[in-house]
């Protein structure tokens, strides 16, 4: 299935310009070095069924709801979401959830709530956070209709498989996923070494490149570009970048097939 993924942030947990720094990236003017938190947009065409009278229609997948989450949708023209995927825990990917209420609104008069695709340790934090919403006695009457569904290793939503790649973040273990010909990788510190194996025969792979210091629990430009060798995808685009790199001077520095993504690029993939 042909589709559409689109980088609707970029950035490192803080955010580019980081907030009281006043660097190179952090002021500079190129619009690619300003970069909100870390989330994709998938996006595809669902045939119609004859059958059932339905017509084609376009679905929308995002992957993390981060603290930009609205700016995010407003930017890109989110008008609805069919469901989203989490890939763990941490506050830049998760503290939008709430912003997916007037969305959610829409999904409901539709069908139902929007589905949340969380692993348990990742249900277990969504539901302390937003306890008005998942509470069983929640009552708060403009919530989010959402619910959370258990993140299987293989999740179809509307004709696409989205495929979980477990990779390791620091002490924890997260979700990657990987959707036909391309995967999505965020906050690695290692790929254990059976995961290569679901990265196979990509097009296109992004991977979080924090910086080109070591950090305890992302992946340094330098190991980001192994992995990216060893998994041989046509495309290779880097994402949760820091402050210390400049978009300009960074990629010029990148091995051929090696890029950083920037917020509001968008890939034509094959689903
Ligand atoms: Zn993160
Ligand atoms: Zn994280």
């Amino acid at each position: 299935m042909d589709g559409l993924l689109t980088f609707l942030g970029t950035g490192t947990s803080m955010g580019v310009p980081t907030l009281g720094c006043g660097c190179a990236v952090c002021t500079s003017a190129d619009p690619r070095d300003r970069r909100l938190r870390p989330s994709v947009l998938v996006r595809w065409t669902e045939p119609g069924n004859q059958s059932r009278g339905d017509g084609a229609r376009e679905r929308v997948v995002v992957i993390d709801t981060g603290p930009d989450f609205r700016e995010q949708a407003l930017r890109n023209g989110l008008k609805r979401v069919d469901a989203v995927f989490y890939t763990h825990s941490h506050a830049d990917h998760i503290l939008g959830l709430d912003d997916l209420r007037p969305l959610s609104f829409v999904a409901f008069r539709e069908g139902g709530p929007i589905p949340l695709y969380a692993a348990p340790e990742t249900k277990a934090v969504l539901e302390q956070v937003f306890d008005y919403t998942f509470s069983p006695r929640a009552t708060y009457p403009t919530r989010a209709r959402v619910r959370l569904e258990p993140l299987a290793a293989r999740n179809p939503v509307h004709g696409v498989e989205f495929l979980r790649v477990p990779v390791v973040h620091g002490q924890m273990e997260i979700a990657g996923f990987r959707m036909g010909r391309v995967a999505y990788l965020t906050d690695v510190s290692a790929i254990p070494e059976e995961r290569f194996a679901l990265l196979e025969g990509l097009d296109h792979v992004v991977l979080s490149a924090l910086r080109h210091q070591p950090h305890p629990s992302h992946a340094t430009v330098e190991q980001a570009v192994g992995w990216a060798r060893r998994i041989g995808a046509g495309q290779t685009w880097l994402t949760h970048i820091a402050h210390e790199l400049g978009h300009e001077a960074t990629n010029r520095a990148l091995p051929a097939g090696i890029s950083l993504a920037y917020d509001g690029l968008s890939l034509a993939v094959s689903l």
